[in-house]
């Protein structure tokens, strides 16, 4: 019987050939893993009549784990973007992205080892908005103008900005348990509470007491504008940062580019009932079919899957086969060589192989 059960969803564009080559290196790890296979995106959209059928939920739901390749979210069709709507139905309520320097990958920077945790549900992003002009707009500034010092100009739009005690507590701590579990020594919250004082405020306020229950983690903070400088400039002073949706949404970005971009940027969503790993980039549609991109972040986020399953060794032993692949340099796509014209680059598959490979020779 297969220790774990896994819900794969293959996604469309490209998703199909890196979640064939990822599954293919987590199954060479020697982990044992009963595979539910759950087609989602928009090549099943005409045959279901929707993007995401209920079957791919019900089984993410049993499992309680899944891995996802990227899914298109189709312009002007009325469907929407079954990423987040996958979040959302299963309150995958923190997004936790590694930003990890390997030897081989250009990059301005190295030795970069930070950890990005992004509360997924509430903020900037909760999607609670009013559009200039409307009849419930109007009557939002109305409300506003009434009870506020400060008013709004009646031509405005307005998008609000909620942040509670139970939405921090959990990302904080969802932060704290990720340090604890992974040898992290410290955690910084990074907000605006100097201008925001009952959102971002709440928010520090929040981080403050719950850090007090992690006495073995360091805890610090910094204003958001701050952090992107100190980022740019002494990265090597931070470690597990905790944000509420939208500074997360665009420091992950940041902290991504500081380890080489979208190509090497593994994925977590995590929530109490359930976790989806799945890579920082889209589904590339140009490239669809073509056995071309790159494979390292979706296993990356395969290696984050292993550890959350408590499966750290064979975890580490896939990491460091993918880092010895990217050092060497020789076995990778096109977006690796120094010249993305460089015809000895190979294709998905064939890194796939080379950093199975690299597991069997370390096995020797
Ligand atoms: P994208 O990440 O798909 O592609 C942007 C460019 O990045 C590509 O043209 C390619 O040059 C490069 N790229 C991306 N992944 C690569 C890889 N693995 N190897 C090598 N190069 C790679 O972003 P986009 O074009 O903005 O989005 C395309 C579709 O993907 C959209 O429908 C979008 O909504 C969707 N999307 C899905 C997810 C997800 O599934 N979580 C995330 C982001 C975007």
């Amino acid at each position: 019987m297969s220790k774990h059960s896994v819900t794969l969803i293959p996604g469309d564009g490209i998703g199909p050939e890196l979640a064939e080559t990822t599954k293919a290196c987590i199954d060479a790890t020697g982990v044992s893993i009963d595979w539910d296979i759950q087609t989602a995106g928009i090549d099943i959209m005409e045959a279901e009549g929707t993007p995401l059928p209920d079957r791919v939920l019900e089984s993410i739901r049993k499992n309680h784990v899944a891995i996802k390749s990227p899914i298109t979210t189709p312009v002007g069709t009325g469907f929407r973007s079954v990423n987040v709507a996958l979040r959302k139905e299963l309150d995958l309520f923190a997004c936790i992205r590694p930003c990890k320097s390997y030897e081989g990958v250009r990059s301005r920077y190295q030795n970069i080892d930070l950890v990005v945790v992004r509360e997924n549900t509430e903020d900037l992003y909760a999607g609670i908005e009013f559009e200039k002009g409307s009849k419930e707009c109007q009557e939002v500034i109305d409300f506003i103008n009434k009870y506020s010092a400060r008013k709004i100009r009646n031509d405005s739009g307005v998008s609000i900005k909620p942040i509670s005690v139970f939405g921090t507590e959990r990302i904080v701590k969802a932060a704290f348990e990720y340090a604890r579990q992974n040898g992290r020594k410290k955690v910084t919250a990074v907000h605006k509470a100097n201008i925001m004082k009952y959102s971002d405020g709440l928010f520090l306020e929040v981080a403050r007491q719950v850090a007090k229950q992690y006495t073995d983690i360091e805890f610090d903070d910094r204003i958001v504008d701050n952090m992107c400088m100190q980022l740019v400039q002494t990265p090597e002073n931070y470690d597990v940062l905790v944000l509420p949706n939208l500074y997360g949404d665009i420091l992950s970005d940041l902290c991504a580019g500081l380890v080489g971009g979208l190509g090497v940027a593994p994925g977590a969503n995590i929530g109490e009932k359930g976790a989806l790993f799945e890579a920082t980039h889209g589904s590339a549609p140009k490239y669809k079919g073509m056995n071309k991109v790159n494979p390292t972040a979706l296993i990356l986020s395969s290696v984050l899957m292993l550890k959350h399953l408590g499966e750290t060794e064979a975890a580490n032993r896939l990491e460091q086969a993918v880092a010895h692949v990217i050092r060497e340099g020789k076995y990778v796509t096109y977006d690796m060589k120094a010249d993305r014209k460089d015809p000895t680059a190979v294709g998905t598959r064939e890194m796939g192989q080379a950093i199975i490979d690299s597991m069997k020779v370390a096995a020797k």
